[in-house]
């Protein structure tokens, strides 16, 4: 770059990579549609799913599109962007991470043809807001109210859970995630996991799988000698240890006679057998502790009839507390019998074929709950967790809201056929671009018939001929042909769908504004022999 006296103005760094105009945006959305092309083939009921191994091997089978893209291992900024996208959707909305993704690689697929025909990247961003504003208003129109409807839970569950590889057991799973939703709904936290426990069973049948109004801990009471099952519990839980503090390894104590040595020990078992007297005094007959319960204690505590266990992590005894009113106390010497919990019943269980567990149930008002999977293998597991932490999140935003939508490419189909018209109204270059953005929302019904095994270009013109007067048809993945989506039950909460357009479109402009890309020159990690690293 030449200054106004001819010499060379230096701006970036000696080895920085530039790339700008259409070259930088070119490159960019090319890793845009990357992104987007990882996950298409798992998209609807039929999808493919993914196997991803990372570094040390360990395999991953799913078709969540959130939960693949966070597994590959994406160095491109940009396709970070998308990714990104994704996580938002799924933080938001825990569904619809999948059509987020493809309509955005559609939406910069469309706006790289619009580029090449000269019109400005700023013209396609303005049209692509304005396309995204009308598809809000379109999807809100739509939008039927199901407030009180029961059944209709289990429908969006079903539509949610379908495809995920947990099929099998379709019907088991939807209803527990609407029993699980409505348990907890005007409860929740922040995050469903502060609510709902989700404990992993191997081995057995999806089908047992059920709720336990309650917590179940993947622990074993601390002493054979304690009692294995406790009816009306009344639960201690302590932040603290039931043990004697272990010396630092500057302490120092000198014991000169045997009979001191017994005494120092006496001295200490008091101060144990004072607290377990404390404990027992407000009549608490559980006790779940934080840290470490010594011999003493564990001895004490099981001759008194007292079911404990140790170690117990921090999360579940918060969400102990949730589901039995208890208080979590860090001096025991402190404990007063209102912070007592209460349950029906605790007891410690076999599961499988060796493990133990303490289940807690039988809460009254619980307030935290456990699902308990059971599934032949990890992998099938931690997809039915995934399974049901996204269709948690629906029906618990349906229960709150009330609005749904019928799925299976209907809402596309139907605001891409309001894009065009609207399109049609204006006169500028930005028509081109709300066009552009109808071609790609409509990818979503395309994908959806490709992965179920039909032509998508039959498929699409048979849904577009299907819509008006009244009509609402989505694909139906048995036929290929357009069906009425609310007659076979396939609805999704409305946020999912103005959510997914609404990131998707958010990000298509994000990567579009970009036509400099300036790279610094890379470190190497590894200097060669003989070189230094700069
Ligand atoms: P996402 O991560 O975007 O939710 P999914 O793989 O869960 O992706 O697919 C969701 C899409 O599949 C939605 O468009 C939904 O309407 C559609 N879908 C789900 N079940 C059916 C069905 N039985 N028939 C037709 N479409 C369905």
């Amino acid at each position: 770059m030449a200054g106004l006296s001819g010499v060379p103005v230096i701006i970036m760094k000696e080895g920085s990579e530039r790339e700008s105009g259409k070259n930088a945006q070119h490159r960019n959305i090319l890793a845009a549609k990357a992104v987007a092309e990882a996950v298409r083939t798992t998209l609807g009921p039929k999808g493919m799913d993914k196997m991803l191994i990372d570094g040390s091997g360990d395999a991953t089978i799913t078709n969540d599109g959130a939960t693949i893209l966070r597994e590959m291992d994406i160095e491109n900024p940009v396709a970070k962007m998308i990714v990104e996208v994704a996580k938002a959707q799924d933080d938001e909305i825990g569904d619809g991470t999948t059509t987020a993704v493809i309509i955005a690689g559609k939406l910069l697929e469309k706006a790289e043809a619009l580029l090449e025909q000269d019109v400005h990247p700023t013209v396609i961003v303005q049209g692509y807001k304005q396309a995204a504003a009308k598809a809000q208003e379109v999807l809100k129109k739509m939008a039927i109210d199901v407030s009180g409807d029961q059944e209709m839970l289990l429908k969006i569950a079903r539509t949610s859970i379908r495809g995920k590889g947990t099929e099998m057991a379709l019907d088991r799973l939807s209803q527990i995630s609407v029993d699980a939703a409505r348990a907890v709904v005007g409860f929740e936290g922040k995050d469903i996991e502060e609510n709902i426990k989700m404990v992993h069973i191997p081995g057995g049948r999806i089908e047992e799988s059920s709720i336990n109004y309650g917590i179940v801990l993947e622990k074993e009471r601390t002493s054979p000698q304690m009692p294995k099952s406790i009816k009306n519990a009344r639960i201690m839980l302590l932040e603290g240890t039931l043990e004697l503090k272990k010396l630092g390894t500057d302490a120092k104590i000198t014991i000169t006679e045997a009979k001191n040595l017994s005494s120092f020990k006496e001295g200490e078992e008091k101060i144990i057998k004072e607290q377990v007297d404390a404990i027992i005094a407000t009549g608490a007959n559980v006790v779940f502790c934080e840290k470490g319960i010594g011999v003493f204690a564990q001895g004490y505590l099981a001759n008194r009839g007292i079911l404990a266990a140790r170690r117990v992590k921090r999360e579940d005894l918060k969400m102990l507390a949730l589901a039995t009113g208890a208080k979590l106390v860090g001096d025991v010497m402190q404990l007063r019998p209102e912070d007592l919990g209460s349950a029906a019943l605790v007891e410690e269980r076999r599961v499988g074929k060796e493990k133990q567990m303490i289940f807690v149930e039988g809460c009254e008002k619980a307030r935290a709950i456990s699902i308990i999977l059971h599934g032949v293998s990890d992998q099938l597991l931690e997809e039915m967790e995934r399974a049901l932490d996204d269709s948690l999140n629906v029906v618990m935003d349906v229960i709150r809201s009330g609005k749904i939508v019928p799925g299976g490419g209907a809402p596309e189909i139907l605001v891409a056929e309001n894009l065009r018209q609207y399109a049609s109204t204006l006169e500028g270059r930005e028509q081109l671009a709300i066009r552009a953005f109808a071609d790609a929302v409509e990818a979503i019904p395309f994908t959806l018939a490709e992965n179920s095994g039909f032509d998508p270009v039959d498929s699409l013109a048979a849904l577009r001929a299907n819509q008006g007067e009244g009509k609402i048809y989505g694909l139906d993945i048995a036929s290929g042909k357009p069906a009425d989506m609310m007659a076979q039950g396939v609805v999704e909460p409305l946020k999912v769908k103005t959510q997914a357009i609404k990131s998707a479109a958010e990000a298509a402009t994000m990567v579009l504004r970009v036509d400099d890309v300036i790279a610094a020159k890379r470190e190497e990690m590894t200097p060669k022999p003989g070189q230094s690293p700069h």
